[in-house]
């Protein structure tokens, strides 16, 4: 036990001094001990230097004055100082170390208090080997008893046992030390205690501060979730509220919408067809100045055809209108050929109130229905037939417009005729061939002849309203005229003049009472003309209308008992139209005499004396002189007496060669003039029947009672047929008496042969 406790305490030992190894084993330590063993190095170095510093002194004392040995001696002292100088600096270090081994040394003693610790188990231990020693030593007395030997151990044991003792003293010092330094610990320790209850106040303080905050906390959380809530449902509610509202409008809108669904399904098809419609429409529409052109166009051009067709129409048409024309002409030419280039015309006045009432204004004159040549004279209760070329009636018109009413009019108003005329014979209708025919150039002569009153004026000139034959003639030459412009040149001249005692006076000239001569042209063509008569050359009606105005005021006109207006001349209108062929350079010249003969009353009646005579006397030689000429034209008579009045002798190239006549004998109906009617008509008989045929002419001629009437009448009239006197010249006139007798003998024979 003792060895191992030995062993134990050399244990001990080592561990202690492993641990003081340990604790010394720092930087410093082992610095210090090198630092402590360089000392050493360097006091022994020092020594030894010493030592030698010695010697050589001594040297230096013993051989003497030796030169190399003196300079190696300063040498060495000079090292010595130097030397000495490195003892000093390294004293001075060393006193450095010296002060930094005590501050090593502090530290050691800090390392030592970390030591106590293992030192009170140290101390722990020791207590326990204590013990045990104790119990050893026990254990070592009860074996005192025991042999000497053992003595003798426990003696080394017990030399052993107070070295242990001196350790265990130190130890113990130790331990109370380490105790102290365990007292200290405490001390801390209870301070961190204290420190530790305070904080364990303040965590308390805090928890209960934090226990507050979390209640408030709570109460905030359970008022915000109360909020919460009340929100909630008031959003609830409000949502229920929209929804509801959101509903009540959805079904109206539903209901809308229902409407317009219903509304949008019978839209649908309206929109489809305007859809449909409108479509077409734009195609139409589109199409439209396309189909329009082609329209315009087919139009256009059915337009020419048809314009086309027309003109062709058109041509053909005059072309069939003028050989037509022509051939009427021609046929015209022949009839009047075969008729005779004179014709007498017969027409009869209405009932006038100048013819006055009762039995004397009463109507003499018939007509036949079936033939409208011939006329029936009542005279003195006997029926006198007579035939013309043609007889027109009061109703005949003056026109040639057919089925018009004709009024009748009297001049100053009193008794009108309005007669209603289913289809009349228009008296200018018979004269416009014949006025044509002056276009063609033949000489055209119409004449009326009548007594005073019975209508001469009236028919050749007519009335502003209904105008005459000179008018309408006129006109019907314009249009004629117009219609040949194409083809031909055309002048129109007119002339008027008039013969009154035998006298020829211009119209239209500055000097009306001036005597004009008719004379032979100088050319030797045997034509006839008047010096001096004025010639105007007409384009219009309008011009024709101021000739005849301008004709009208420098017309002698003297008052009669019998017609207000009588004329006491013969008033001629000469119209020359003189036509030039473009193409052919053919000329015409026509002559149209318009003659307005003065009134054929004998003179017995109208109970003129004196001047009055000799105009009568003068008007019936004329007269008598024109039937001559007529008669002995229509007879065909070698001589025909033109020489024989003035009136015969101007006209004499109208009346003569291929020259047309008419003459229209003018009557009056009234019972009171049935004498002078008598007369008329049979002058104008005597005038026409002339021509009926050259054989029975010439056998007529012989036998014809009315040959005798003529000399009668011209003895009564003072001048004897085929007399070569020239006119003018006067002759002895029988009493009005004995011509009244002698007529009335001639009116029988004449009604006799007729
Ligand atoms: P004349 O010239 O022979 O002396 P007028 O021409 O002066 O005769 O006619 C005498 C009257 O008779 C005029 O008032 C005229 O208007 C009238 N008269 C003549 N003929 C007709 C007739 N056919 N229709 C109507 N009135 C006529
Ligand atoms: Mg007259």
């Amino acid at each position: 036990q003792v060895e191992t406790l030995k062993a134990k305490l050399l244990e001990q030992a080592q561990e202690i001094s492993r641990l003081r190894s340990e604790l010394g084993g720092t930087d410093a330590e082992k610095h210090r001990d090198l630092l402590a063993a360089e000392n050493e190095r360097l006091r022994q170095e020092m020594k030894a230097c010493e030592g030698e510093l010695r010697e050589l002194q001594r040297q230096q004392q013993a051989p003497c004055r030796d030169c190399p040995h003196l300079q190696e001696n300063a040498g060495l002292q000079e090292q010595l100082s130097q030397l000495q100088r490195e003892a000093e600096e390294t004293r001075a270090k060393l006193v450095e170390l010296d002060l930094e081994v005590q501050q090593k040394t502090n530290r050691l003693a800090e390392v030592e208090l970390r030591l106590k610790d293992s030192l009170a188990e140290r101390a722990e231990e020791e207590e326990r080997l204590s013990r045990r020693l104790r119990d050893s030593q026990e254990t070592i007395a009860s074996l005192k008893s025991q042999p000497q030997q053992i003595k003798y151990i426990i003696k080394t044991v017990e030399v052993e046992s107070a070295k242990a003792k001196q350790a265990l003293c130190e130890t113990q010092s130790r331990n109370q030390y380490l105790q102290e330094q365990v007292g200290m610990q405490k001390q801390v320790l209870k301070e961190m205690e204290q420190q530790l209850q305070s904080s364990q106040k303040t965590e308390a303080q805090l928890r209960a501060q934090i226990m507050m905050y979390e209640a408030e906390l709570e109460r905030a959380h359970g008022q915000m979730l109360e909020e919460m809530q009340a929100m909630e449902e008031e959003k609830n509610h409000a949502i229920e509220e929209a929804f509801s509202r959101a509903q009540v409008e959805m079904k109206a809108v539903h209901e809308n919408l229902a409407g317009v669904r219903t509304n949008l399904l019978t839209l649908q098809p309206a929109l489809r067809t305007l859809t449909h419609d409108y479509n077409s429409l734009k195609r139409q529409v589109r199409d439209f100045p396309l189909l329009l052109q082609e329209t315009l166009r087919s139009a256009r051009a059915e337009i020419s055809q048809a314009i086309e067709e027309v003109h062709s129409t058109n041509r053909e048409l005059l072309r069939k209108y003028r050989r037509e024309l022509q051939l009427r002409k021609k046929c015209h030419n022949e009839l009047v050929r075969l008729k005779g280039n004179i014709r007498v015309f017969g027409r009869v006045r209405p009932i006038t109130k100048e013819d006055g009432e009762g039995p004397e204004a009463a109507n003499a004159v018939t007509f036949d229905a079936d033939d409208d040549a011939v006329l029936h004279l009542l005279h003195k209760g006997k029926q006198v037939s007579f035939e013309l070329d043609k007889v027109f009636p009061p109703q005949a018109s003056q026109e040639e417009v057919g089925a018009t009413v004709h009024t009748a009019g009297v001049r100053g108003g009193g008794s009108h005729l309005l007669l209603t005329l289913p289809c009349l014979l228009q008296v200018f209708q018979e004269v416009q061939a014949l006025v044509t025919s002056c276009i063609d150039g033949y000489n055209v002569c119409i004449f009326a002849y009548g007594q005073t009153g019975a209508g001469k004026t009236y028919t050749m000139e007519g009335t502003a309203a209904n105008p005459g034959i000179n008018q309408r003639a006129l006109q019907l030459l314009f249009s004629e005229v117009r219609g040949k412009a194409a083809d031909w040149d055309y002048a129109i001249t007119v002339s008027a003049a008039e013969i009154y005692n035998e006298a020829l006076r211009d119209l239209l000239g500055k000097e009306p009472q001036e005597k004009l001569e008719i004379k032979l042209c100088p050319d030797g063509s045997g034509q006839l003309y008047v010096p001096g008569l004025t010639e105007f050359r007409v384009q219009s009606v309008e011009d024709i209308n101021k000739v005849f105005e301008f004709g009208h005021i420098k017309r002698v006109t003297e008052c009669t008992n019998l017609n207000e207006h009588s004329s006491r001349s013969h008033a001629l209108l000469i119209v020359t139209v003189r036509g030039l062929d473009r193409s052919t350079g053919l000329r015409t010249t026509g002559k149209l005499n318009l003659v307005d003969l003065a009134g054929s009353e004998r003179v017995g009646r109208s109970g003129a004396e004196g001047s009055r005579l000799r105009e009568a006397q003068h008007i019936n030689k004329s007269l008598s002189a024109l039937g001559d000429v007529i008669y002995a034209l229509r007879s065909r008579q070698g001589h025909v007496p033109f020489r024989n009045s003035k009136l015969t002798y101007l006209l004499q190239d109208s009346l003569s060669g291929d020259s047309k006549t008419l003459m229209m004998v003018q009557v009056s109906p009234a019972e009171k003039n049935t004498s002078e009617t008598l007369c008329s008509l049979k002058f104008a008989e005597r005038v026409r029947s002339v021509e009926l045929g050259p054989v029975s002419r010439k056998a007529e001629l012989g036998s014809w009672p009315s040959q005798e009437h003529l000399e009668v009448l011209k003895t009564l009239l003072g001048d004897s047929p085929g007399s070569a006197a020239p006119p003018g010249r006067g002759h002895a006139s029988p009493s009005p008496g004995q011509l009244s007798s002698r007529s009335a003998s001639i009116r029988r024979k004449l009604q006799t042969s007729g």
